[in-house]
């Protein structure tokens, strides 16, 4: 099974995220989350970058007021009851999964939010480049092959009519991929 492993990047955990990404397998991508309300100065977002080369994704918020987004046309979240919405963040509710309600209000809309600050949301954002990024594995954070290097597993393309659900989980903290990437440089 393709996984990746997911750690929150707070200083108190370098030295073990140093030994994690030491433990895993070169192949396993290691993803670093930036705490939430922790301004990283540059010297620490290098560590943390060291350890996964696309935390300059993680470190600030995005800008997505207005911005167009994936969630509620081809990505949708769904509670356990079945209330599909657009994603974590927008209460705003599409309909239910097991009535299929749901499937009348998918349709392209921007972001309704300031801000998109995890990554299971603005991976959707259409202004970033991380279904490029991520491709095969957008749900799963796993990165694609890179061009030059490694030897990444290909995983699943969506179909572009069958909504990618994510669960309702607040925030993964373990994930699957398969070693790092070149960091291309994060907007904003
Ligand atoms: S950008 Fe983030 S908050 Fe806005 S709609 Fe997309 S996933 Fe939701």
């Amino acid at each position: 099974m393709r996984h990746s492993v997911g750690i929150v990047g707070l200083p108190a955990h370098l030295d073990r995220a140093r030994r994690l990404r030491a433990d895993l397998p070169s192949q396993v991508y290691l993803w670093v989350n930036a705490a939430e309300g922790h301004t990283y100065t540059d010297a620490e977002a290098a560590e943390w970058t060291a350890l996964d080369p696309l935390f300059g994704y993680s470190r600030h918020p995005h800008r997505s007021a207005g911005l167009p987004c994936r969630t509620g046309a081809s990505v949708i979240s769904v509670d356990g009851d079945g209330t599909v919405r657009r994603c974590h963040f927008v209460p705003a509710e599409l309909g239910n999964l097991y009535d299929g309600s749901y499937r009348a209000a998918l349709r392209p809309r921007p972001c309704p939010l300031a801000v998109c600050d995890c990554h299971i949301g603005y991976v959707h954002l259409e202004s970033l480049p991380l279904y490029d990024v991520f491709a095969g594995g957008v749900l799963e954070r796993v990165p694609a092959p890179p061009a030059p290097v490694g030897s990444w597993s290909v995983g699943h393309t969506a179909s572009p009519s069958i909504p990618l659900v994510m669960t309702s989980v607040a925030e993964p903290h373990v994930t699957g991929t398969e070693s790092p990437l070149p960091r291309p440089s994060p907007p904003g």
